[in-house]
């Protein structure tokens, strides 16, 4: 049996290679983000498995159905770049990915605590010799309010982080669970906005999430309030976020994800022209962190990522099922 893994990383290599080897299956790679012009490297193989780069639209979809794939994964947890509307309606399955979520969670504590101990304006002056405090006094997890949008794995993990450090925690979801429930209190947005000295994204980008953080729920929030995104770019509206800095109604932003990364995130541009002024703009203010998509990029998520981009589409094609099947 063979499949094809379009942007495989060379860190991923060792990983697809044990798969391969325990499976007995043949991979073929294909080091490039798929698109309908190098759909046909699929020619042969029942499964395609992609990471975030790659949009698969219905046109990328219906030539892969030509080619006869049967089923598609993402080795991400996000799977905004597939149409799975279009996949499911020509009949070809889509799985995403399973991994643990504490490396994510992890990332969102040490953006949420290098935000409120003014870590990268630290970091600047030390690397000057600027060994000086002033502006640098801090805020205690503690004494803090945290609000986490989306109680999914990785919202919940960070709750039970945020629990060890004492805070306060709100819960917004549109699907509450009961196990959540349990260990803290879900409220309504508003409440969120009224109460929280932090608000922390993981709710994923959908039609009703895109730009859920705005100019109107930012005028709702605290001053001074902190902001944090793992989760997707697409869900805060940049220039919104841009104007509550300026404002100084926004305390301090730390960010994994920009809208439009797309193209830039993981990809060496050190001398080429990057057209993002959101991205460059917002890059200079001291109260703003961003990094480049990197919160899942652990030893562990990327062996997880691999494991179950291919056993997915093994599960699919030799079962006709698998437990992390997409549905539109
Ligand atoms: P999950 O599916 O376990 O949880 C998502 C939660 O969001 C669910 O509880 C769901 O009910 C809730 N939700 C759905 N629609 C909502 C809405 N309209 N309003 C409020 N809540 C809503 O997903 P997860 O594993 O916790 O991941 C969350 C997101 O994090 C992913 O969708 C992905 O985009 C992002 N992510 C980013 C990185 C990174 O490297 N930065 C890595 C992994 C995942």
């Amino acid at each position: 049996m063979k499949i094809a893994a379009y942007e495989t990383r060379a860190d991923e290599l060792g990983y697809f290679k044990e798969m391969a080897e325990s499976l007995k299956i043949e991979i073929v790679h294909i080091n490039e983000i798929l698109c309908e012009q190098n759909a046909d490297k699929a020619e042969g193989c029942l499964g395609v498995t992609v990471l975030g780069h790659s949009i698969v639209s219905a046109e990328v979809l219906d030539r892969l159905k030509e080619l006869g794939v049967v089923c598609l994964s993402t080795r991400t947890i996000g799977y905004n770049h597939i149409d799975t509307e279009y996949a499911q309606k020509i009949g070809i399955r889509v799985s995403n990915s399973n991994y643990e979520p504490s490396g994510v969670a992890d990332f969102t504590m040490m953006l949420m605590l290098m935000s409120i101990r003014h870590y990268k304006q630290a970091l600047f002056r030390g690397n000057i010799n600027d060994y000086s405090i002033n502006g640098l006094q801090g805020r205690e997890l503690k004494n803090l309010t945290v609000g986490v949008l989306g109680s999914g794995k990785i919202g919940s993990t960070v709750i039970d982080y945020l629990k060890g450090f004492g805070s306060r925690v709100l819960v917004y979801d549109a699907y509450p669970n009961e196990q959540v429930r349990q260990k803290a209190q879900y409220v309504d947005l508003e409440t969120i906005y009224q109460e929280c000295d932090i608000i922390t994204l993981h709710t994923p980008l959908l039609s009703d999430t895109y730009h859920m953080i705005n100019r109107e729920s930012i005028c709702k929030m605290k001053d001074g309030v902190v902001l944090i995104n793992c989760a997707r770019g697409e869900l805060m509206d940049v220039e919104a976020v841009i104007e509550g800095i300026e404002t100084q109604k926004i305390g301090a932003v730390g960010l994994d994800v920009i809208e439009n990364e797309e193209g830039i995130y993981h990809q060496n541009l050190s001398t080429e022209i990057v057209s993002n002024r959101q991205m460059a703009y917002l890059r200079q203010f001291p109260n703003v962190t961003m990094t480049q998509h990197i919160a899942f990029y652990t030893d562990a998520a990327v062996r997880s990522m691999v494991a179950s981009g291919v056993s997915g589409l093994i599960d699919f094609i030799t079962t006709g099922a698998c437990k992390y099947e997409v549905r539109y």
